[in-house]
């Protein structure tokens, strides 16, 4: 029961991560409830979207608009930002990258899926320059949890040509995508320095004894990723 995570969120008082398989299918909402238990943290106070691979970001800065989030948990979007403590938020992935970008004051905190489709639409950097924009960050740090890795993200010219060529790599015949590389530039874009941001390499695909794999496994079962601010 692994919780992958960056210290540098607990430092200033967030919890969040990425959780490994062995906490279950997370899709389940029965799976999440009781990892929120063991986590000490209440699962009305986390909330949920429909992820659609869109550049879409929820902002969140009242208690109110959490709550009315909360009720109607119909949304469509694909990253989250807060602004208000007490109220956090959760994706799920299996292969596409957990984001998590918060201030160094944790005034606020962002998390976002990001599909290689969200990368294309700049979600990375969408959702950075939206933290950038709240008044009072000024130093931005970003980790980077568990999804597939250029060693296993193999993709046609269909996929490959809409990524830029710093990111693609080449063996064998094949092409494949490094999401890091391409997630880095559109952050530093965004005005993140390069040594704010972790990426830890850990493969969803490579890695089955930890990891959930659309890749590998084609089923739908998922990895929860989650960022709450008590
Ligand atoms: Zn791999």
């Amino acid at each position: 029961m692994t919780i992958y995570t960056d210290n540098r969120l607990l430092q200033v008082g967030l919890i969040g991560g990425t959780l490994s398989r062995h906490w279950g299918n997370m899709r389940e909402m029965t799976a999440q409830n009781s990892a929120y238990q063991r986590l000490d943290i209440p699962p009305e106070k986390i909330l949920h979207f429909h992820q659609v691979h869109s550049d879409t970001i929820i902002s969140v800065h009242t208690s109110d608009e959490a709550q009315r989030i909360q009720r109607d948990p119909l949304h469509q979007a694909d990253a989250w930002l807060l602004t208000t403590s007490g109220w956090g938020a959760a994706i799920l992935t299996a292969d596409c990258v957990p984001l998590f970008l918060w201030d160094e004051q944790a005034r606020v905190f962002a998390l976002a899926h990001c599909g290689w489709r969200g990368v294309v639409k700049r979600l990375p950097f969408l959702t950075a320059q939206a933290i950038r924009k709240t008044p009072g960050t000024e130093k931005i740090l970003g980790w980077l949890g568990p999804h597939i890795q250029v060693c296993c993200f193999e993709v046609k010219e269909d996929v490959a040509s809409q990524f830029s060529p710093d990111s693609l790599h080449y063996e064998k015949g094949k092409i494949f995508v490094n999401l890091n590389l391409e997630i880095l530039h559109q952050l530093q874009e965004a005005g993140l320095s390069r040594t704010d941001i972790k990426t830890p390499y850990y493969c969803t695909c490579g890695d089955k004894e930890n990891f959930f794999s659309w890749r590998r496994d084609h089923k739908k079962d998922s990895l929860l990723s989650f960022i709450y601010k008590p």
